[in-house]
């Protein structure tokens, strides 16, 4: 069986270990005679699996006590209306930061259910860069902050967090979660989708501060308010089991690594490695400026779209696939998240080169 290197932007590659674990797993979950997505949810052999990925998360993401670990589904994109329902109350407006596609999304969406303010934004340069977080005056009164973390489309990321004060910082996480640390305390609520680096596409990380929890817009859909999984540990009905099974492994995976803080060591080595050949190359080149670069998602061109299309469709032909570009930035994009081995960049970077010299211009 050969394996590829899968690039894609989400869903994405799971480790290898964790695939194999679930393989084994897949007939009889422990002497259970069952399959997870055979169990009730209410059982105890389930309860074991939900609780363990909580505790799990908590460990290798240092989540302080007074903060919640729900499991929730719709997508990231579902959280785009279920933050404002929950988190607007009484003031009834919040702060954006513009940095891409999926802010624009979370904007738009925000906008059905109050007032807001984008009040810094990098679109005038295609969403090449963050705003300088310096320069931006936050409205002291407005209900959250919201800013998206990593820009999973343009490449781009955030290396220092916007000062709120009082007002709740919110993150949508959803491409850079579990890569790098960070100290959640400085958060409102933080969301991610799982497909990048959690595991299945289905089910939703959300970390939030619980005292954020109950001040939803009388109107809001049960299924949609904080406080329904708050009270019943995400089992109000029955959540995506086998998800968040999954999920426990990818956890379990982070934590024998070593936690956060080695697999951020092992990305940083993994970017660097395709960026320093990006600046050094005289055919690709990255997007990006260094001081915004995503260590998850990075995009490059060649200039030439012909080329692009060519180096795309031999590399697949290689095994390295999905390196095709979103359409709003045009060439190439490898999304090397967590899962994506070291010897899947070197591989790459591997393969450029040898295309580079044999397209010398
Ligand atoms: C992928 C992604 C989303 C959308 O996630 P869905 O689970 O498909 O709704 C939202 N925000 C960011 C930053 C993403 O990378």
């Amino acid at each position: 069986m050969a394996r590829v290197y899968n690039f894609s932007a989400g869903p994405s590659m799971l480790p290898e270990c964790v695939l194999k674990k679930a393989a084994e797993e897949m007939l009889d979950y422990k002497g259970s005679g069952q399959s997870v997505m055979e169990m009730s949810h209410r059982s105890k052999v389930y309860e074991e699996i939900i609780f363990g990925a909580e505790e799990t998360i908590r460990e290798v993401m240092n989540v302080p006590e007074n903060y919640h670990i729900l499991f929730l589904q719709g997508g990231a994109s579902a959280q785009f209306a279920m933050i404002p329902l929950n988190l607007m109350g009484t003031k009834k407006k919040a702060d954006f930061i513009n940095t891409g596609m999926w802010s624009k999304k979370a904007i738009s969406e925000a906008k059905r259910y109050g007032t807001v303010n984008v009040v810094a934004t990098s679109e005038d340069k295609n969403f090449n860069y963050i705003p300088d977080i310096d320069k931006i005056t936050f409205d002291p009164d407005a209900a959250y902050v919201h800013i998206t973390t990593n820009n999973t489309i343009f490449g781009t990321r955030y290396v220092k967090l916007p000062q709120t004060g009082n007002v709740p910082l919110i993150a949508d996480m959803s491409s850079n979660i579990l890569s790098e640390p960070y100290d959640i305390s400085k958060f409102g609520l933080i969301y991610a989708g799982a497909q990048k680096n959690i595991g299945p596409a289905g089910v939703v990380l959300v970390i939030i501060r619980k005292d954020l929890v109950g001040n939803a817009y009388d109107y809001t859909p049960t299924m949609f308010n904080y406080k329904t999984y708050a009270n019943e540990h995400s089992m109000y009905n029955t959540p995506p089991t086998y998800n968040i099974y999954i999920a426990k492994l990818v956890f379990e995976w982070i934590k024998e690594l070593g936690g956060v803080s080695e697999i951020h060591k092992m990305n940083v080595e993994k970017a660097d490695l395709l960026y320093n050949y990006l600046d050094s190359s005289n055919l690709f080149k990255a997007t990006i400026s260094k001081e915004y670069r995503s260590l998850m998602n990075i995009p490059f061109v060649t200039g030439d779209e012909n080329l692009d299309g060519d180096f795309v469709k031999q590399a697949t032909a290689k095994g390295l696939v999905n390196l095709k570009g979103h359409r709003s930035v045009g060439g190439m994009r490898a999304s090397i998240y967590n899962a994506m081995p070291l010897e899947g960049v070197k591989t790459l970077v591997e393969f450029m080169k040898k295309f580079e010299t044999e397209h010398s211009r």
